[in-house]
């Protein structure tokens, strides 16, 4: 299946320059979505992962039916002031923006071995500072999944030394 079909390119937007990748076109379609799952659970099945962890939002939504069909957890990385108990948290630098993001205090025990997956990797800046959080909590990242790759930001510079699957490049 050709999953590029269904991703809509816009022009300019959130602001001028940035032609954003949006996947609520593949959402829409349950045949491409769950390809698009499939693959990544595929990619997951011999890594042994415990858990997955996504940030928000769209990592959520890329995230959680993976989890779901590895029957293992997920766990949130949120924007600072969303998660309700004890975090940790981290600075991050975005295509456009900066921002923090935490992670809840136990949602990874050490030596738990994780996936982390979004939607789309452009700078690398929300990966990197996912597998920052990972890390501090001890945890091994056994993976990084991804829908959409930006090969034009090179954001696979930050992630020297990982295990990376993209599904789509642009
Ligand atoms: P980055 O930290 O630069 O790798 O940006 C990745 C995050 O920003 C992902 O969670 C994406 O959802 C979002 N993002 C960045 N650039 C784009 C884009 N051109 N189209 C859609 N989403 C984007």
């Amino acid at each position: 299946m050709d999953l590029k079909e269904h991703i809509a390119i816009v022009e300019d937007w959130p602001k001028k320059g940035i032609q954003f990748k949006d996947i609520t076109p593949l959402m829409d379609n349950g045949k491409a979505f769950k390809a698009a799952v499939d693959e990544i659970v595929e990619y997951a099945q011999d890594k042994e992962i415990d858990i997955v962890v996504g940030p928000e939002a769209r990592g959520f939504i890329v995230g959680c039916p993976v989890s779901y069909a590895l029957e293992i957890g997920f766990a949130p990385v949120r924007k600072e002031g969303k998660l309700p108990r004890e975090t940790i948290q981290v600075d991050y630098g975005l295509e456009y923006g900066s921002d923090v993001l935490t992670i809840h205090k136990d949602a990874i025990k050490p030596g738990q071995r994780v996936l982390i997956i979004d939607d789309l990797l452009a700078t690398g800046g929300t990966i990197e500072a996912t597998i920052n959080l990972v890390e501090q909590l001890g945890g091994v990242v056994a993976g990084c999944a991804f829908l959409i790759e930006l090969t034009y930001l090179d954001g696979r510079r930050k992630l020297d030394g990982y295990d990376v699957c993209t599904l789509m490049q642009y």
